[in-house]
């Protein structure tokens, strides 16, 4: 089926004066009045941020831990905005949420990780929503599946949402990577080439899961020409009820935010014919890349069929083992990390499998006749 166009308006047109790089920040949770004025304060007094966020309920993957002060704490935000003049963002998972989170004016909303896969709670969230205009992040999936946070965008687009951005907050993966949510930032890419109307926002902080990563994440959203941050800043993150290890401290965000490198959206007219230039070369190297693999995997081919006509299995594990331990060592030399080389060239394996085994399963539907033929 085809996806919607998402006729979605870009930040500068959400009528709430918001411009790019838009960046969000605030606790993990609002956990106690003092707490979320004090947060507030020293977000205004920085001066860049202009969307406070914080959790009012949270959803936890374990019972038994602090699950957000709930409605009480949607008057500290007011009061908070009162205050500041800081907009508010809180995370809505029901239509109850939805319904208590206008009321007291929050101005935007998000649908978190845990969320955005469940048809049935963003089917609801969107009906609750439907007939306002207030601005909805969507984050996306735990999950790497791209069509789930599609999905989420469609169904509040076709509640008549406009106002809407994605949040890049990373992937829950089987494997261990250095950071809490792996970034894998080809959803993310893919998701705008999709949608190119849709702004994209980064979460750095649930992806790093530690304060040790958010600036090299950060950056490299920022890099990828994302819209906007937002980021877990607490008080005195060491007494967080929740996510603890991942919040910065007021002068750790100031300190990010002054390191960080805001890149423009498009690139200026002085830079295109450089940028031309070097567009170009990858065009051109990306041309290779796809010949070389071609003729690398009709070779494969051509091993499968020898393998095959002297009755020997397919997946030959020490040879495999050899060649990625040949390339990992070429990799050092090139500068090219570990984990990339691994993916790739494990594609690339999984690839040579699937066309000699696609060709044995052909040559079977074939029948003996052709078999024989090609045995000789
Ligand atoms: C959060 O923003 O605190 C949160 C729960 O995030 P996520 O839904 O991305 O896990
Ligand atoms: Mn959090």
């Amino acid at each position: 089926m085809p996806t919607d166009r998402l006729a979605t308006l870009p930040i500068s047109q959400w009528g709430l004066g918001l411009k790019r790089p838009l960046l969000i920040a605030g606790p993990c949770s609002a956990e106690g009045e003092d707490q979320v004025l004090a947060t507030a304060r020293v977000l205004k007094a920085d001066g860049r941020v202009s969307v406070m966020r914080a959790g009012v309920w949270k959803p936890r993957t374990r019972p038994g831990h602090f699950e957000g002060a709930g409605d009480a704490a949607l008057g500290w935000l007011q009061r908070a905005k009162r205050e500041t003049g800081l907009l508010m963002a809180v995370e809505v998972a029901t239509p109850e949420h939805v319904e208590a989170a206008l009321a007291a004016g929050i101005d935007l909303l998000w649908i978190g990780a845990r969320t955005t896969p469940n048809p049935f709670s963003v089917q609801a969230i969107a009906d609750a929503l439907r007939g306002t205009d207030v601005p909805v992040l969507v984050k996306n999936p735990i999950n790497p599946d791209l069509h789930l946070w599609v999905g989420a965008l469609e169904r509040l687009h076709r509640a008549g949402l406009r106002r809407m951005a994605a949040v890049h907050r990373g992937f829950s993966w089987f494997e261990r990577t250095p950071y809490r949510n792996s970034p894998m930032w080809e959803f993310p890419i893919r998701l705008k080439a999709a949608h190119p109307e849709l702004e994209l926002l980064c979460d750095p902080s649930h992806i790093a899961g530690s304060t040790e990563r958010i600036g090299a994440v950060a950056q490299q959203a920022l890099d990828l020409g994302f819209s906007g941050l937002m980021v877990e800043v607490h008080p005195d993150p060491a007494t967080a009820r929740s996510d603890a290890d991942q919040q910065l401290a007021p002068a750790a965000f100031s300190g990010l935010l002054n390191e960080l490198i805001f890149r423009q959206a498009a690139p200026t007219p002085g830079m295109q014919d450089r940028l031309e230039e070097l567009r170009d070369l990858i065009d051109q190297l990306d041309e290779e890349i796809a010949q070389k693999l071609g003729a690398r995997l009709d070779i494969a081919e051509r091993i499968g069929d020898h393998k095959r006509a002297n009755n020997v299995a397919i997946l030959q594990p020490e040879r495999w083992e050899r060649i990625m331990r040949r390339q990992l060592r070429l990799a050092g030399h090139l500068g090219l990390s570990e984990a990339f080389v691994r993916e790739f060239m494990d594609a690339v394996h999984r690839e040579s499998i699937r066309r000699q085994t696609l060709d044995g399963a052909q040559e079977a539907s074939v029948g003996s006749e052709g078999r024989s033929a090609k045995g000789g």
